[in-house]
């Protein structure tokens, strides 16, 4: 998702908008090994402003599937990710150095909050085109819940034999896994007192 900003670094006073958007294609993502994309997914981006500063609004509808938190089956669920960044466009990049000091002082990054408790990024972009990749990932990894189930009441697995007990019983439930009574189940009066 590499956003180019040569007609930005073009535009002097007055504010110039841009919109533009990426397809991620279905299948692996960068929010963990078990968290895929159902389907593509198109990420807009919304760009207004001009050589010193550019506003970017990212906003996408991810379908995602990942494995159900207690009973491990497939969950499809749709996850918003919105974001908004200002980026300061540094000197190197007006002066069309930018690829060639595009070393540490690429991005530097620095979140603040905005009146409205919007959280805005601000990062100053040293080149002439910016990489979204990493900040979209970041922000798609806080928007995903911290617990995903199939179903509110998910029965999950029986902790002992492994059965998914959303479609079956097993005979495990009928025998208490209460160790104390397990334990009085055995006991006999010790013959020697
Ligand atoms: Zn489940
Ligand atoms: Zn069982």
């Amino acid at each position: 998702m590499e956003i180019d900003l040569t007609a930005f670094l073009r535009t002097h006073q007055q504010t110039r908008t841009e919109d533009v958007s990426f397809l991620v294609p279905a299948g692996p993502t960068q929010l963990g090994a078990q968290v895929r994309l159902a389907k593509p997914a198109s990420v807009a981006v919304c760009l207004a402003g001009n050589r010193g500063m550019v506003r970017v609004e990212v906003s996408a509808d991810l379908h995602l599937c990942c494995p159900c938190d207690r009973c491990l089956d497939e969950v499809r669920f749709e996850m918003p990710v919105a974001f908004t960044e200002e980026w300061r466009l540094g000197r190197a990049a007006l002066d069309g150095r930018g690829r060639q000091h595009s070393g540490v002082h690429a991005q530097a990054w620095d979140a603040e909050s905005d009146d409205d408790a919007e959280m805005v990024v601000r990062r100053t972009v040293c080149e002439q085109a910016a990489d979204l990749d990493e900040a979209f990932w970041q922000n798609a990894g806080l928007a995903l819940p911290l617990k995903v189930l199939c179903a509110e009441n998910c029965r999950g697995l029986c902790q002992r034999c492994g059965t998914n007990l959303n479609r079956t019983v097993c005979m495990c439930s009928e025998s208490p896994p209460d160790s104390r009574l397990s334990l009085l189940g055995r006991w006999r009066p010790d013959p020697h007192r």
